[in-house]
């Protein structure tokens, strides 16, 4: 006979979803001594956490936000020590490499638009801030000497501060470090709706009620319904995004770059596509072969791969595709976060965020990412 496990129902903080945002920040609040209980819908969720491309990425973001683009580059400060720090409390190695990462370019046409991006987000960032330049097609190959440029490469965008990890390692090093430090992970608990006490808030998944004084919405792409119930309005939508996978080769590329990485075990990944496709997650072929495509003409030898896999996954995306921070102003101690980029912004969310919302020292500059700015 199974004995049932007996589940702990009351914290200091409540997390709704146990994706790379809600373990990163769960994770960090444990760390910082509050006992946290993590509510997920589980694995057969709509989940960006298992399906991205794993890239720690700076260059390009941030255009119109000058806040975004320093909060990206605090994150990536933030990584070496944060990896470090999680390999030594629960034993796994995310593989957080920054070598420096290319966005390729492979008309002038993307080449000239790609420049305006770049120069404009330099002219937003402070002073001399935006490590970001333009390389040509001689300066591009020079830093790829074991992987030949296709004649279609025109040039690339570049930056010492990109890099990658394994983001399955990394969500499963937040679930490991949350546990390690006193927290509740349950998959297979649906948030269904949130009841407001007084006191402290009370969670509703199935037969379970869990409870907490503090609660954080961190749902992806289920957030703007969970938020709307304590008063928030968080806009957010799904954008699909496909991935090819190679058979392995030995390590040849020594950059991620942005639509093609090699990863540690060797196999490229290609990708990822950007579709308006609501919550479908089936592949697409015309997507796939066009992505494969681009690929190859990057990369000649990249024809000569097996594809041995591919996926589809639904990033989580706001109306400016900037993130989003919020408490309740009519539910105190009640937040809620929806963004793109969860694993580049996994290791401030981790260090930063507890201190917002277990002690309200609120980062600086942070209501630039209330969503008070789509109310227009
Ligand atoms: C194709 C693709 C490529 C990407 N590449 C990168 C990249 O290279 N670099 C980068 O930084 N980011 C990348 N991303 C984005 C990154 O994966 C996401 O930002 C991140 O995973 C979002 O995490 P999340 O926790 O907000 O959402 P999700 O991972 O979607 O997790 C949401 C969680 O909430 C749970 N949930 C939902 N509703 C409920 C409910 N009612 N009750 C309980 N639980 C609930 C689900 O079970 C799920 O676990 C990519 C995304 C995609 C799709």
């Amino acid at each position: 006979m199974s004995v049932p496990i007996k589940k702990e129902k009351t914290a200091d903080v409540l997390v709704i979803g146990g994706g790379l945002v809600g373990s990163a920040v769960a994770f960090g609040m444990a760390e910082c001594g509050a006992r946290v209980i993590v509510l997920d819908e589980g694995d057969r969720a709509f989940r960006a956490a298992t399906g991205n491309a794993g890239l720690v990425w700076y260059q390009g973001k941030g255009r119109g936000m000058r806040r975004y683009q320093e909060w990206t580059l605090e994150a990536i400060r933030a990584w070496p020590g944060f990896a470090e720090n999680l390999k030594e409390l629960t034993g796994i190695d995310v593989f957080y490499h920054k070598p420096g990462g290319l966005t390729f370019c492979i008309s002038e046409a993307e080449y000239e638009s790609r420049r305006d991006l770049i120069d404009t987000i330099r002219r937003e960032a402070a002073p001399d801030d935006y490590d970001c330049t333009m390389l040509d097609r001689k300066e591009v190959q020079e830093l790829l000497p074991g992987m030949k440029l296709g004649d279609g490469v025109v040039g690339a965008s570049y930056t010492r501060q990109d890099g990658h990890v394994n983001p399955l390692a990394l969500l499963k090093a937040l679930h490991a470090g949350l546990k390690k430090c006193g927290g509740f992970y349950y998959s297979g608990h649906t948030v269904v709706d949130i009841h407001r006490h007084p006191d402290r808030y009370a969670a509703q998944t199935g037969k379970d009620v869990f409870t907490a004084p503090k609660l954080v919405i961190a749902a992806g792409n289920g957030t703007g319904r969970l938020a709307q119930i304590v008063g928030m309005n968080i806009p957010v939508r799904p954008e699909k995004g496909e991935i090819l996978v190679t058979e392995r080769i030995r390590p040849c590329l020594p950059l991620p770059c942005n639509r093609i990485r090699q990863t540690t075990d060797g196999s490229f990944l290609i990708g990822a596509s950007q579709e308006d496709a609501g919550f479908d997650i089936r592949t697409n072929t015309r997507v796939i072969k066009g992505m494969a495509e681009r690929a190859r003409t990057v990369f000649p030898v990249l024809g000569k791969l097996k594809i041995i896999r591919s996926w589809a996954a639904l990033r989580v995306k706001t109306p400016d595709k900037m993130p989003v921070y919020e408490g309740s102003d009519s539910a105190p101690e009640s937040f809620a976060i929806a963004l793109h980029s969860g694993v580049t912004l996994a290791s401030v969310h981790a260090i930063e965020l507890p201190k917002w919302i277990l002690n309200r020292h609120e980062p600086e500059g942070f209501h630039h990412f209330r969503s008070r700015r789509f109310d227009v």
